[in-house]
């Protein structure tokens, strides 16, 4: 395939954005290369500048599980827009959008609406901290929560109690109140609230992670963070920004059957439109302004736009939940075809799935914290992203991401990219 439209695009693209894009992981850092330049996308498929058809496994890293360019989704919007694209004042959407998600997810009350899943976590955790009086949160090595100062820290070598910043512009009194814990690993959680009793506010968890890869959480260890949670009177944090809406009605937290006390939302819950939430009971729900002293704001929150494409979203899940199984299956089977078609090949590699979600790792030993998956090859990733890419498929362009896979994709488009897996040199 020829990418010299993109090629171009990403040059000019590169004098006046840094890097040339609005988000590193677009940049193709991980894999080498330059990035491809999207024209138009319908239903499972990217078309790009240089002409060519790409079957989509990111869905513009999740929101769109039906597929892109979903007519009511894309309709709700235009209708929306001839009537004003924003106000700064209320409007009754809002309050349709809150009312269905509320009643999808069973476990909380009322819904705040925001701009991003950055957004939405950071607002959460205030809210934590601002209902428990306390300062510091326990997050997991290798969770995304967004990119506030607070979540942008990451384990050092060996045993962690304090983080350390990995971004220049953390400070270090940000990061001190940031403890972190490793995924999948209950005891590490025990010895940081040991060590630090009464003073964490939350523990802030991606309840499948997406963000090292998909990482399943085991049994006890998601069942012992709530109990745990419980017992301290420590608030549970869901970071449901990538799952919420997409494992099914209830989320992660239906799927793997634990309640959290706090929720985020992103990506599905604005059907391709920026929209982040955060949610909770009516008791937490409270402590937020103007009801109660914790501040939060946004002059676009709750945009008539993204709501009006949240609630097409929405309503189409709500009214059509065997999607969430149609999906499962469709995963399954690109799984099972994978399988297939790797164990002839002379790489190690391991493949976690969850739902609608699903990655590959080029490594020997189950992927199922930070350290093991960043065990992976990132050689033989790289063959594999620019193979398969060469062949007319999407992924995403690092092996710490998650695949996403849209119902607009058909068993012959899962076929299609079994069949260029096998084609493929590794
Ligand atoms: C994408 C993501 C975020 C951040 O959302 P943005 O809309 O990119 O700010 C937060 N948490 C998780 C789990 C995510 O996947």
């Amino acid at each position: 395939m020829l990418y010299k439209r993109s090629s171009a695009l990403f040059a000019e693209a590169q004098n006046y954005i840094p890097g040339g894009v609005n988000s590193p992981v677009r940049a193709f850092k991980a894999v080498g290369g330059d990035p491809i330049f999207v024209k138009s996308a319908k239903g499972a498929y990217l078309h790009d500048e240089d002409g060519n058809r790409l079957i989509d496994y990111i869905a513009s890293w999740g929101p769109l599980i039906l597929g892109h360019a979903y007519e009511p989704v894309i309709d709700a919007v235009i209708e929306k827009a001839k009537k004003g694209t924003s106000f700064g004042m209320p409007t009754e959407i809002e309050t349709e959008l809150a009312k269905l998600a509320v009643s999808m997810v069973p476990n909380i009350d009322k819904i705040r609406f925001v701009n991003s899943g950055t957004e939405a976590c950071m607002s959460a955790v205030r809210l934590a901290r601002g209902y428990t009086g306390k300062d510091k949160i326990i997050k997991f090595a290798g969770c995304y929560h967004g990119h506030s100062d607070s979540f942008l820290i990451q384990a050092g070598s060996g045993a962690v109690t304090f983080g350390s910043p990995n971004s220049p512009g953390v400070t270090q009194g940000t990061a001190k109140d940031t403890l972190l814990a490793k995924y999948n690993d209950l005891q590490s959680v025990r010895d940081l609230i040991e060590a630090n009793r009464g003073e964490i506010a939350c523990i802030i968890i991606e309840p499948v992670a997406g963000n090292m890869g998909c990482i399943v959480p085991n049994h006890a260890f998601i069942h012992g963070l709530r109990d745990i949670c419980s017992e301290e009177e420590i608030l549970l944090v869901f970071d449901e920004v990538m799952t919420g809406f997409r494992l099914g009605k209830g989320g992660a937290q239906e799927a793997l059957g634990v309640d959290a006390d706090i929720l985020c939302f992103g990506k599905v819950i604005g059907g391709g439109l920026p929209v982040g939430a955060f949610a909770a009971n009516s008791e937490i729900m409270a402590h937020l302004a103007p009801e109660g002293p914790v501040y939060q704001a946004g002059t676009l929150s709750g945009n008539p736009l993204a709501m009006a494409a949240g609630l097409a979203m929405l309503t189409e899940l709500n009214e059509r939940h065997e999607v969430f199984d149609s999906l499962a299956k469709k995963t399954e089977h690109l799984h099972k075809g994978f399988e297939s078609v790797l164990k002839h090949k002379s790489v190690p590699y391991q493949i976690n799935r969850f739902g609608s979600m699903i990655s590959v790792h080029f490594t020997d030993a189950p992927v199922i914290d930070f350290e093991t998956s960043a065990k992976g090859n990132n050689e033989t990733f790289k063959n594999y992203f620019h193979g398969m890419l060469d062949k007319g498929v999407y992924l995403p362009p690092s092996a710490f991401e998650s695949y996403f896979l849209n119902d607009a994709l058909t068993y012959d488009d899962l076929d299609e990219t079994i069949a260029a897996l096998e084609r493929l040199e590794l």
